[in-house]
């Protein structure tokens, strides 16, 4: 079955902000959520919106989905591995953003964790190639010793007493229209729910530790400066049992003294004498394929561009390869010998003031006028 564009589902145009997608996605999660709307298909549509919105709510997983579609939205095709997102607690949420709190958020519930964002920097050949290689990133993970509870191993967190595991107190005031009660977050609990009381020694209670954790990272060939490779399940730990959050591996690529690259081609400037341009030659032109034999047609003017099929960047989705751009370069010589210039004044002489060439006798006209002209 084809996915539908996340744009279509939430009803929003490409370039719709953040506030826009929000409003978009708040009115079609009221309309279907299935406490709310029992009708059949209701809840499809639901979790179609909540999905469409995971992903362009967030500017990552947005920018990923607009070069990659639901691929890369999905981290299908890079990296290898990835495994969706589950379902966790994601009712409950809704109704705490939305529904202003009708509904108590239960501290229990699983999250999932937050994603990390780690910059890679390639050569340009490397980015080209494509490379494996593992990083380091500072990261937090799960407490082996207590698994994650915070309590020392052989003890249990107890529930909250003062607010009886909810996370949240409520406060009575009395008002001239009457007693109202407020929810406020437990401060014996910090909104957990739980008491520890005998802390876990390795992470004294948090039950999180901070590691250097090593990654490893498949860059396909042809990747280019500012995209993203998708690391699933290698973000910051859930909390509750809830999953991990994704490791986003943003690519910069060092600029290369003799090749630019825009795209899948490649662009470089060769230079070649003004007696090679006049009378035509075969030049070695370099590419990141190797060296390739190029002709240089006789009378070939400066800024000439000659194009190497398929001599470019491989397509970072397997489309071919682009093409290397040549242009040419004519250097006009400089701390001439006497002989060479008794050469050119007489090559001068028998060309008469206007250049030879006919091509380049209009441009020349053109500039004769000019000077007429004023
Ligand atoms: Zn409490
Ligand atoms: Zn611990």
């Amino acid at each position: 079955m084809s996915k539908r564009d996340y744009y279509e589902i939430l009803g929003v145009s490409k370039d719709a902000s953040k506030d826009e997608i929000k409003k978009a996605y708040r009115k079609l999660a009221r309309k279907y959520h299935p406490d709310v709307n029992k009708e059949e298909g209701a809840d499809d549509k639901f979790k179609e919106a909540k999905e469409a919105y995971e992903v362009l709510g967030n500017e990552q997983k947005r920018a990923q989905y607009d070069q990659f579609g639901h691929a890369g939205a999905q981290g299908q095709g890079f990296g290898g591995g990835f495994g969706g997102a589950e379902d966790f607690g994601g009712f409950g949420d809704i109704f705490d953003m939305f529904f202003g709190g009708g509904r108590r958020r239960d501290p229990n519930a699983p999250r999932q964790g937050a994603d990390l964002q780690y910059t890679m920097t390639l050569d340009f050949e490397e980015a080209i190639f494509g490379k494996d290689t593992d990083i380091q990133i500072p990261k937090e993970e799960t407490c082996d010793t207590c698994h994650g509870s915070g309590a020392k191993p052989g003890t249990e967190p107890k529930t909250c007493s003062h607010c009886n595991g909810s996370g949240q107190l409520n406060m009575e005031q009395n008002t001239p229209f009457g007693r109202v009660v407020n929810k406020r977050v437990c401060h014996y609990c910090q909104g957990t729910g739980k008491m520890i009381e005998d802390k876990c020694n390795t992470c004294g209670g948090v039950g999180k530790v901070k590691k250097r954790k090593k990654i490893h990272i498949s860059i396909p060939a042809g990747i280019d400066e500012g995209q993203q490779i998708r690391v699933s399940g290698q973000g910051e730990p859930g909390e509750n049992g809830g999953p991990s959050g994704d490791l986003y591996v943003v690519i910069q690529i060092t600029p290369h003294e003799f090749y630019q690259r825009e795209g899948d081609h490649i662009f470089c400037e060769m230079p070649i004498t003004f007696a090679q341009a006049a009378l035509g030659d075969e030049i070695e032109v370099p590419t990141v394929h190797g060296k390739v034999k190029l002709k240089v047609p006789a009378g070939t003017q400066n800024g000439k561009t000659f194009r190497l099929r398929g001599k470019g960047a491989p397509n970072v989705r397997g489309y071919g390869h682009g093409d290397q751009h040549v242009k040419i370069r004519v250097v006009t010589p400089t701390n001439l010998s006497d002989r060479q210039k008794e050469l050119l004044r007489e090559f001068n002489d028998i060309s008469g003031n206007n250049p030879a060439d006919e091509q380049e006798n209009s441009f020349f006209q053109r500039v004769k006028k000019a000077f007429k002209g004023e």
